[in-house]
């Protein structure tokens, strides 16, 4: 709604999601629950990684994870393969994984090389270890609302709308994108009883996406295309959930490269009532979403 006497106003009072400090407040939960284990004599969390080959992007991924669980005090492992590793011999150090009682979760970094079937790999985990919740276990878990470990992003979206006490119940919420690890499992949680959200899944085939996003109370970005949802795509008043990292090459930072969502946030943000920044928005809680998994393992919840 515009504002009666200023026209270029909108009445809403927008807020921006806070990722980094809302994912904070959750590390020093953890980090607290840590160190309360350690006193009751419990041994440390234990997270592993698994890292094929040396691809930039899941280096700094891998990098990210092991730096996460310093600082809320877990152990964690990194396993190194080749690039070259035959997908007997990963399989095989995912059975070791599996059987070490000292492991209480571990994820296998995405993606892996060619020569190597994913959905292979992803069902050889351990369900009960499978804190990156890619496992077909989990996933039909968390379809029927079961406890189930939660991938990692949508698991961050969710906890954020609840720290920030959004409305769910009767809103139309759309998601742009389907994929596995975000749109489709968030269409699912959206839609569960304790959330109660109306869902629609946008994709690349959706005809008329301009009038199908302009109609969510909840907009949920996650298709990977830079600033792609215009200020005319989206209702006043609604909450816009920008999940979309892409790296675009800027002059301006050291790296050359800078974060874009898949929201053009300038024009956007004034219209909505609340709305998440890249950065600093969905990925941060995306991992500290990988945390609170490793610490339902720990208690051997799912
Ligand atoms: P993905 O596997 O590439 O899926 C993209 C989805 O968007 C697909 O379902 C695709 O439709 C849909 N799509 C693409 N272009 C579209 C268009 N023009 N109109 C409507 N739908 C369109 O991507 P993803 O892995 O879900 O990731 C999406 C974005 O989120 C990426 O930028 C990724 O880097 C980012 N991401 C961020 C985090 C984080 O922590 N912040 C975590 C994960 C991913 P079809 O199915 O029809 O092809």
């Amino acid at each position: 709604m515009r504002h009666p006497t200023c026209p270029g106003a909108y009445l809403y009072c927008m807020e921006i999601i806070n990722g980094n400090s809302t994912a904070k407040i959750i590390k020093d939960e953890i980090a607290q629950e840590v160190q309360s284990m350690i006193r009751s004599r419990l041994r440390q969390p234990h997270l592993a990684a698994i890292l094929v080959g040396s691809d930039g992007g899941s280096e700094t991924y891998v990098a990210y994870k092991i730096k996460d669980c310093k600082e809320v005090g877990f152990r964690s492992t990194l396993v190194r393969l080749d690039e070259d590793v035959t997908e007997t011999s990963l399989l095989e150090k995912i059975g070791e994984l599996n059987q070490d009682p000292d492991v209480d979760g571990f994820i296998v970094q995405l993606p892996l090389p060619d020569h190597i079937n994913e959905q292979n790999v992803i069902t050889a985990i351990d369900p009960c270890k499978d804190v990156d919740g890619f496992h077909p276990v989990n996933v039909g878990k968390t379809v029927i609302g079961l406890p189930s470990f939660i991938s990692a992003t949508p698991y961050g979206i969710i906890e954020l709308l609840k720290r920030y006490n959004i409305e769910t119940s009767g809103k139309n919420c759309v998601i742009v994108g389907r994929s596995n690890i975000v749109g489709r499992p968030l269409s699912i949680l959206m839609s569960q009883k304790s959330i109660n959200a109306t869902v629609t899944v946008a994709h690349s085939r959706t005809k008329d996406l301009k009038k199908v996003c302009s109609e969510a109370d909840i907009l949920i970005a996650a298709l990977g295309s830079p600033e792609f949802i215009k200020a005319d795509m989206v209702k006043e008043g609604a909450v816009v959930i920008d999940v979309g990292t892409t790296r675009v090459p800027s002059t301006e930072t050291k790296s050359g490269f800078r974060l874009k969502g898949d929201v053009k946030f300038d024009e956007v943000a004034p219209k909505c009532s609340y709305i998440t920044p890249v950065p600093g928005g969905v990925g941060p809680m995306t991992r500290v979403s990988l945390l609170s998994n490793t610490m339902i393992a720990v208690k051997k919840k799912c």
